[in-house]
């Protein structure tokens, strides 16, 4: 027991004293007896009501105020409640706008790569296909071998020179091509307004590698256009070596359609600024490059660029004014002759259609082809001929055998190549043909 306790059980005694109350009625006197307990309770009673009384009376007196109080409370949860779900909302949305925006991103990115490498496909599909064109007629031409059947000796040899001195060095022109591209690529790339470092991260990576692969890209095009435009040279040098101007034989450019795997004509995209984007550019100019390849294909593969003979001969007479064999008198001879052994096959010295087949006077028994684009070939003198008027004869085929009818001394071929009816000298394109093949 505490002193405190102590304190109070001696405060207590003294405040609830027992008492007696007293009254007389009817000159009694009674008294009622009232105890500490008694007292204390009575006490505690007492106050309890007095205590309600005073709590009634204030909630009456402020129950408005109350009312109003809640109220007030209720609408500031409520407030509160209604801004956290806006800020829900609102970052729902950011995200979802930021998933939408990458989403996007990437698949322009993508289309971009996509539609790119297509071109790139189709360009260097097109160009293989040309080269491969050529191949066939290189391997044709070194089957004959050259101008006096000799055989090309030093393999594949490259004989025309046809970027003397390149103004600027390869490895320079990769490199300023490199950064064009990278100074391309970081002006595209798309201010993203994002407030997420990953957000930003992916696109700046995304567009990193889109950076990287564009570069390549464009690479890869610039090597096909530097081939394309080397090998439109040489074809160009073939041809012009004839004595015929290629540019007599090219068909009229076709219009130019950079066509991309699903067909239809190409409209090149430019950037969003509206710059035009180096790559298509480019491009349009490779697909030029590679329209003329190809004409310039065709007409080398129709061009007579080889010897009417293939077995060994010996080269007897050639083209322009020349001492008649017959007569001793001055004359033009039209074409060049071969002499070899009785009955050596004759061969057509390009693709072509025979467009006569028969005996000419002073040809004897004569063969022409027309082999397109202007050209025509004429092998005379033949003991027999083996092919019909209206035959599609290709290189090499044979079109009859070597004699000496018509005006003829011995056993020789006369062979002559015209270009748009007037004869032009057999011996350049054979030279020429030594081009293609060695080249
Ligand atoms: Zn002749």
């Amino acid at each position: 027991m505490s002193r405190r306790t102590g304190k109070m059980k001696r405060i207590l005694s003294r405040l609830f004293k027992e008492r007696q109350i007293y009254h007389r009625s009817d000159g009694v006197v009674h008294f009622i007896s009232m105890s500490a307990k008694t007292q204390v309770a009575l006490a505690i009673v007492l106050l309890a009501a007095i205590l309600w009384v005073a709590y009634a009376s204030v909630n009456v007196v402020f129950k408005e105020q109350i009312i109003v109080a809640k109220e007030q409370e209720r609408l500031v949860m409520q407030t509160n409640m209604s801004k956290r779900i806006h800020d829900a909302q609102k970052a729902y949305d950011d995200v979802n706008y930021l998933n939408t925006t990458i989403e996007r991103q990437f698949d322009e990115t993508m289309d971009d790569i996509w539609s790119r490498h297509r071109m790139l496909a189709n360009m260097v599909e097109r160009k293989s296909a040309i080269d491969q064109g050529l191949a066939d007629q290189v391997e044709g031409l070194s089957a004959a071998g050259g101008p006096n059947g000799q055989k090309p000796t030093n393999g594949n040899r490259v004989m025309i020179d046809v970027t003397p001195g390149e103004p600027t060095p390869r490895q320079s022109r990769l490199s300023v091509l490199r950064k064009e591209a990278a100074l391309e690529s970081s002006a595209r790339s798309r201010a993203v307004q994002t407030e997420g470092d990953a957000a930003r991260e992916a696109i700046q990576s995304m567009e990193k590698a889109a950076a990287e692969l564009y570069t390549e890209q464009l690479l890869l095009l610039a090597s096909v256009e530097e081939k394309a435009s080397k090998k439109i040279a040489e074809l160009r040098q073939v041809i012009d070596s004839t004595g015929v101007a290629a540019d007599a034989i090219l068909t009229p450019p076709k219009i130019t359609n950079i066509t991309l795997a699903q067909g239809g004509p190409f409209i090149a995209p430019a950037a969003p600024d509206g710059t035009p984007i180096r790559f298509y550019q480019h491009a349009n100019r490779a697909a030029t490059m590679i329209d003329e390849l190809d004409s310039l294909q065709d007409a080398v593969n129709h061009l007579p660029l080889s010897s009417p003979l293939t077995v060994t001969r010996r080269f007897t007479s050639g083209f322009g004014v020349r001492r008649d064999p017959i007569n001793g008198k001055h004359s033009s001879h039209h074409g060049i002759d071969f002499a070899a052994p009785w009955a050596s096959p004759v061969t057509a010295t390009g693709a072509g259609v025979v467009i006569f087949a028969g005996t000419r006077s002073g040809f004897g028994r004569v063969v022409e082809i027309d082999h397109g684009n202007g050209f025509m070939t004429r092998y005379a003198h033949m003991s027999r001929i083996t092919v019909k008027r209206g035959q599609k004869v290709s290189l090499h085929h044979k079109v009859g055998e070597l004699g000496s009818s018509g005006r003829s001394t011995g056993p020789h071929v006369h062979y002559e190549v015209l270009f748009k009816k007037r004869p032009v000298n057999p011996r350049r394109f054979i030279e020429a043909g030594r081009y293609v093949f060695e080249s």
